[in-house]
């Protein structure tokens, strides 16, 4: 645990027992609130975190979700049942998916397998619905003393939400800017399928930038202060990496082939020296190559499709 800006706590999920993966947040203020639980793997050292930062059970206020992929919210329910008067917030297309969360589970296992779903993630409870709210663009949430701003920041995911707080100017990022490994200067984009969108992303990023006066607060893993800076880096990612799978699309659509360059390109940011092994580790667990490969091909397969039936219709029409 550290704290980050004043009333901001880090607390370290521990995701699958691993150290500075996956971070959650506690927001001091009359209602105490978490953003962001971590997985299954997570509830226990997420509870005594709590504990130990003088949270009681009955006194978390809020629980507020960037968005409902499992490293983010999958020990939600869990963590829920724990404290029981929190109230749950996620994007409107998330909250059916916390109260059953199968399809979530089911998907999250084809990208996965059982084994590391097991070990990274663990079990996933529902939210009973009686306690999701849906966080709205619209309306901040007041906590007493502060209030939680959510912006609409898909691209990586649809139904993703970046968190501006009005007492201090932070945002919580969740993975809208991608993954940044600890006390290096390296940002991999996280591009998974099936929803990821170049388009979306870049103006999800642009949307942070405009609104943070202060830190940038990454799940994985931790503040970034220079805001300009980080973003500049977020967006020419993006691009590098959809340019560089573009490229191979041209000539081949096999995943194998694409994950072969993309490794060159990921090796492009990778630093070396005692630490890279770990680092690595880190990015591929949380943001592999071959799941980012897979994600960025399909945005393009889409995007070529959109191509395809926008020429079809202007083509009578061209002289
Ligand atoms: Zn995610």
């Amino acid at each position: 645990m550290f704290e980050v800006a004043p009333g901001v706590t880090a607390i370290d999920t521990f995701m699958g027992g691993r150290e500075r993966y996956t971070a959650a947040y506690l927001l001091t203020a009359s209602q105490p609130t978490l953003v962001e639980t971590g997985p299954g793997t997570s509830v226990e050292p997420v509870a005594r975190a709590l504990e130990a930062l003088g949270i009681e059970p009955g006194a978390l206020a809020h629980i507020v979700l960037t968005h409902i992929h499992l490293d983010h919210a999958g020990g939600v329910g869990s963590l829920a049942g724990r404290f029981p008067n929190a109230t749950v917030w996620v994007h409107e297309r998330g909250a059916r998916h916390l109260a059953d969360p199968s399809r979530l589970v089911a998907s999250a296992t084809r990208v996965y397998g059982d084994e590391r779903m097991a070990s990274l993630f663990g079990p996933v409870e529902p939210v009973p619905a009686e306690r999701l709210r849906v966080l709205e663009e619209a309306g901040p949430l007041d906590l007493g003393g502060r209030t939680l701003r959510a912006l609409d920041t898909p691209g990586h995911a649809s139904h993703h939400l970046a968190l501006v707080d009005s007492a201090t100017g932070v945002v919580f990022t969740g993975d809208a800017l991608g993954i940044h490994v600890p006390d290096l200067p390296v940002l991999r984009p996280a591009t998974p399928p099936p929803e990821f969108d170049l388009e979306l992303a870049i103006a999800s990023v642009e949307r942070i930038r405009a609104a943070a006066s202060s830190t940038l607060l990454f799940a994985h893993f931790g503040p970034i202060a220079d805001v300009d800076r980080t973003c500049d880096l977020a967006v020419r990612r993006l691009q590098e990496w959809t340019d560089a799978v573009r490229g191979v699309m041209r000539s081949t659509t096999d995943l194998d082939e694409i994950v072969e360059v993309l490794t060159r390109e990921a090796a492009r940011e990778t630093v070396t020296g005692a630490q890279a092994q770990l680092d690595l580790d880190r990015l591929e667990t949380l943001a592999g190559v071959r799941m980012n490969a897979a994600g960025i091909a399909r945005y393009l397969t889409k995007e070529a499709e959109r191509g395809a039936i926008s020429q079809d219709y202007a083509g009578p029409q061209a002289s």
